[in-house]
């Protein structure tokens, strides 16, 4: 099968008592059992859930993996990722991660005697250097958030069966239609289902995708125990989502490069931040491991000033100023007071993270629309 063909088959079945062409909502908490242990394979919903099974089948298709477990949401499946790990143990990550990760690593599994290195992984000697014998662990995120950096999955790999390490990779900004880590050499792939996923700003939700058996045994055994599930309803809204996955990506990606294009010739923009450019940084990689560049764009104004960034998104009109990403509609954020906030400023500093950076969710709407808005509001 195809990727758009997977995104509309992939793992459902009409429902068999009725032939109902969707998954139905199987809003349950529990199953009958005709004598204890004689049932139809569910037992208890935190356990399993038909529509969330239907889902999981979905994403394990369409990642390329063999199973796939969903999560209440993208932190909750990070949670249940970095809970495989014992005190003691390090995990070596980008110093250009999602705020949300970067909390949950510092201020969270910091104090359970975890230990987090963060660098520059554009440069893989960063990341073998930090190696050493309590390295259990590499967590990748490409293209990373806000900074739109490509790390280089394949070289993480070759790193990470070296030294003998699991390689996670945060694969939301991008989606399995634009890049399977997987078939790259990750371990796990994880995902907010809530961004490009699910796509339509309606729901939170997260997952893990795993090759190995062993691992997602134990990655479900921590999920189980925990008890950080989606519900039903959630589970159909991200099933509907992902049938029309691969026709969002096409215009998320057209509108970037127009966006992108449009932005690097205008004069008060300083720099421009998209890996379909050719000066971008790491292009050759993107070009590499990804099929095209996607909708999500950053941009720094002439002078760097935070007041300058603000004026411009105060006066959009249809790049709405709101937290998240990957929906139908564009949204526009501002890192260093939003998403980034929790990052200390000399951090953001020193990762690059400027004061005036403006983040772009480019959403599906017609491009002259979106062109003519970013032309008053910059103006
Ligand atoms: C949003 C996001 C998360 C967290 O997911 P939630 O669904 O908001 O919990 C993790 N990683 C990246 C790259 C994200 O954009």
């Amino acid at each position: 099968m195809k990727f758009g063909t997977k995104a509309i088959h992939a793992g459902v079945e009409p429902d068999p008592t009725t032939g109902a062409i969707m998954t139905p909502i199987y809003q349950t908490s529990t199953y009958v059992q005709r004598s204890p242990g004689d049932h139809k394979g569910y037992e208890y919903s935190r356990s399993h859930n038909p529509t969330r099974t239907a889902l999981q089948n979905a994403l394990a298709e369409l990642e390329n993996g063999q199973h796939g477990l969903c999560y209440a949401s993208g932190m909750a499946a990070i949670d249940g990722i970095i809970r495989m790990l014992k005190p003691g143990d390090e995990v070596i990550s980008t110093n250009d991660l999602y705020g949300g990760s970067y909390r949950i690593f510092t201020k969270i599994f910091q104090d359970y005697g975890l230990k987090f290195h963060f660098t520059d992984m554009s440069d893989l000697n960063n990341v073998e250097s930090l190696v050493n014998e309590n390295t259990r662990m590499i967590w990748v995120e490409t293209p990373t958030n806000p900074l739109l950096n490509i790390i280089d999955i394949k070289g993480c790999a070759e790193v990470a069966k070296k030294h003998n390490l699991l390689l996670v990779a945060d694969n939301t900004f991008a989606t399995p239609f634009l890049q399977n880590p997987l078939d790259l050499g990750a371990d796990i792939v994880m995902h907010s289902l809530t961004k490009y996923m699910a796509g339509h700003s309606d729901v939170v939700m997260g997952a893990a995708i795993v090759k190995d058996d062993e691992l997602h045994k134990k990655l479900a055994f921590i999920q189980n125990a925990c008890g950080s599930v989606p519900g039903p309803q959630d589970c159909f809204l991200v099933l509907r989502g992902i049938k029309t996955l691969h026709v969002r990506m096409e215009r998320h990606c057209e509108n970037g490069r127009a966006v992108a294009q449009y932005l690097k010739n205008h004069p008060k923009v300083e720099k421009v931040m998209w890996p379909g450019l050719p000066d971008h940084p790491s292009h050759h990689i993107a070009k590499e491991q990804m099929r095209s560049y996607g909708g999500m764009i950053s941009f720094v104004l002439k002078g760097d000033q935070m007041d300058d960034a603000i004026k411009v998104l105060e006066r959009f009109k249809y790049f709405t100023l709101a937290e998240s990403l990957g929906g139908v509609e564009s949204l526009c954020g501002h890192p260093a007071s939003m998403t980034h906030a929790s990052i200390p400023s000399e951090e953001r500093q020193k990762a690059g993270l400027s004061d005036s950076l403006i983040r772009l969710s480019v959403g599906i709407e017609d491009i002259e629309d979106l062109l003519a808005d970013l032309e008053q509001a910059i103006g």
